[in-house]
């Protein structure tokens, strides 16, 4: 049985008759729960309406280009009767950027596993949430529970919290490449007036300087988790049953039973097959810990990792060679971004070999000697140490998620839905455990989902794009789709672009090279992604996300007054050089 409800206009604050300036769906389309119907724009943002239930679009009531106002009936619905009819302009009642947690009402509804483990063996200690694992997801999903009034035990199998990103990855890295801005900066002004001689790298002090960056932050977390009375239980953590971990400490055994258990283990380095065991040979923890400064260095993987940790050895005086498998640098990146870093380091590094593999790698006492495979494949060399930067693999097999009965797919990700919920109801999963991208921001937010969820609240993860960002020089990042993803799905794509040539901050800095770019969906003038290079470009690209979350287009950005001078003024120009109101540049309007 099925009947037909009027979708109306939600509550759309004070505002009438705004504009309708996007008809997603048409008569005959299926649509599932929330899928978004058309999109409005006041003001001050656009916002989706979306489907209070699934079903099938039996009329359109208005089209693009109309205005509209509270109760306006927008389409007509056909869905099942079973279901309770959504009470038009009530259910409705919100738009979709502040809409929560579809789910949250099948809580409990996923059935305890039929395939996992019995344990009625002794319980140490219990709790209303596990976490396993300490990475900033799991340290984030933890605090968040306690706050939520759960009592919480966090797992985590090394001494300090924070996980890779904290300990071996993000912040040490940030660390040393704060190091190499400094050591450049003071190259560039040796040939403009300002002369500080060459730089004496002592790594034992700068090795201590990262640590104690990293020791700030880390001690930091164990004074949080103190104030929030959440238990740190530290040795290997592995499930026993569907409601038990058991931890593996140095000194023996804890087993914590917990109603719910969030999952953040992270994922580790990925290692080529067959290399020789030589600590010559490191994947990017050991690059953190700088124990020596090679003549030649190769880095193998021209990804972010790879990229990242050449810019630090290149700055400290190292001869870098990078070989990437495939025909670009930081495959998935938007290329016109990663061009002017392609540009830069094409004339500093030694070598930078595409659509070339490693073939055979030897470990010999003049050093690692390698040998490559490819069209354009030089003859075997010789390197004083080798980075390894060929991706992460997630720990899935490592948690014994089998004898809670949680699923864990071949490549060792452990699906959940917006939730967080793998297929067991009372067990989640965030971070890079997950699914890609494998990022810390991805895994706070992540984290917070879950633990609202686990604490009863409607929360999901909504969130329209996650920002990336290399932290190589000049800086890249991107958000939303690229031009290539775009021209992949046929938008009728619309580009303005800025070269920071023309930005008085970037020639004040010395940088001239970066380049702001913005894609826009010509249909609805929407921006749908953005790609920025230049120093500090991590930092900028959060305005471009914001703008992809509130629907904006190309005048809310360009009309937003940007401070002068700063480099911040290039997402501005960019929107004017698509609106065609830019007059820094002679750029007539390209639409
Ligand atoms: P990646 O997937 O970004 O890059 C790995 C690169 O290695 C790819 O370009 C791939 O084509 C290449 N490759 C794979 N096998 C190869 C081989 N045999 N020979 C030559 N090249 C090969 O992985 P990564 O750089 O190791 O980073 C791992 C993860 O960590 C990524 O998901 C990344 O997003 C994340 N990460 C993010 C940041 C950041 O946000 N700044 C920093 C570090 C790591």
């Amino acid at each position: 049985m099925s009947k037909t409800i009027e979708i109306k206009v939600p509550d759309i604050g004070d505002f009438e008759n705004v504009d309708v300036i996007d008809v997603i769906v048409k008569e005959g389309d299926k649509v599932a729960e929330n899928d978004p119907l058309i999109t409005l724009e006041t003001d001050k943002a656009a916002m989706d309406v979306p489907a209070p239930q699934a079903g099938t679009i039996r009329s359109m009531k208005i089209s693009g280009g109309d205005k509209v106002s509270q109760g306006d009936v927008v389409l007509t619905l056909e869905v099942a009767d079973e279901e309770q009819e959504a009470p038009a302009g009530e259910e409705n009642e919100k738009p979709k950027q502040t809409e929560k947690a579809p789910e949250a009402a099948k809580e409990e509804s996923k059935p305890e596993p039929k395939q996992a483990d019995e344990y009625d063996g002794k319980v140490d200690q219990e709790c209303d949430v596990l976490v396993l694992g300490s990475g900033p997801g799991g340290y984030t999903a933890a605090f968040r529970a306690a706050d939520l009034g759960q009592k919480v035990v966090l797992v985590e199998r090394y001494d300090s919290l924070g996980g890779v990103c904290l300990n071996v990855g993000c912040i040490p890295s940030k660390a040393l490449l704060h190091v190499a801005k400094v050591i450049e900066e003071t190259h560039f002004f040796a040939e403009h007036g300002v002369k500080f001689g060459e730089p004496k790298i002592e790594t034992g002090a700068l090795r201590e300087w990262k640590n104690s960056v990293v020791g700030k932050l880390t001690g930091g977390l164990v004074g949080l988790a103190k104030r929030r009375k959440v238990s740190v239980v530290h040795g290997t953590g592995q499930f026993v049953s569907p409601h038990h971990v058991e931890v593996d400490r140095n000194d023996g055994k804890t087993v914590v039973r917990f109603n719910k258990a969030i999952i953040a283990a992270g994922s580790e380095a990925a290692m080529l097959p067959n290399l020789p065991d030589d600590k010559r040979i490191m994947t990017s923890t050991g690059a953190l810990e700088l124990e020596e400064l090679p003549e030649r260095m190769l880095v193998i993987g021209g990804g972010i990792i790879g990229l990242e940790m050449a810019t630090v050895y290149d700055a400290l005086g190292v001869k870098i060679s990078v070989v990437e498998m495939t025909g670009e640098l930081m495959p998935g990146a938007d290329r016109a971004i990663v061009k002017p870093l392609e540009k830069r380091i094409r004339k500093r590094y030694e070598n930078i070999l595409l659509n070339t593999k490693v073939s055979k790698v030897e470990a010999t006492k003049q050093g690692i000697k390698v040998s490559f495979e490819g069209k354009d494949a030089p003859k075997p060399q010789v390197y004083g140490r080798v980075l390894v930067a060929v991706g992460r693999h997630p720990n899935g097999g490592r948690v014994g998620a089998d004898k809670a009965g949680v699923k864990v797919d071949e490549r060792g990700f452990i699906p959940t839905d917006k939730q967080q919920r793998t297929n067991v109801g009372h067990i989640f999963a965030i971070g890079d455990i997950t699914k890609a991208p494998l990022l810390a921001h991805k895994a706070t937010h992540e984290g917070k989902v879950a633990a609202e969820v686990a604490a009863g609240e409607k929360s999901a993860f909504d969130a329209r794009v996650i920002p990336s960002v290399a932290y190589t020089d000049p800086e890249i990042a991107w958000v939303g789709m690229t031009e290539a993803e775009a021209k992949d799905q046929g938008i009728d794509l619309g580009i303005g672009e800025f070269p920071w040539a023309a930005n008085g901050r970037s020639l004040a800095m010395g940088r001239d090279d970066g380049l702001t770019r913005i894609y826009f969906d010509n249909k609805n003038g929407r921006i749908i992604g953005a790609g920025i290079a230049g120093t500090g470009a991590g930092d900028l690209i959060s305005e471009l996300a914001l703008a992809i979350e509130m629907g904006a287009d190309a005048a809310d950005v360009a009309l937003t007054i940007h401070p002068h001078p700063t480099t911040s003024e290039t997402v501005a120009m960019a929107a004017e050089a698509y609106e065609g109101t830019l007059t820094d540049l002679y750029a007539p309007k390209k639409r």
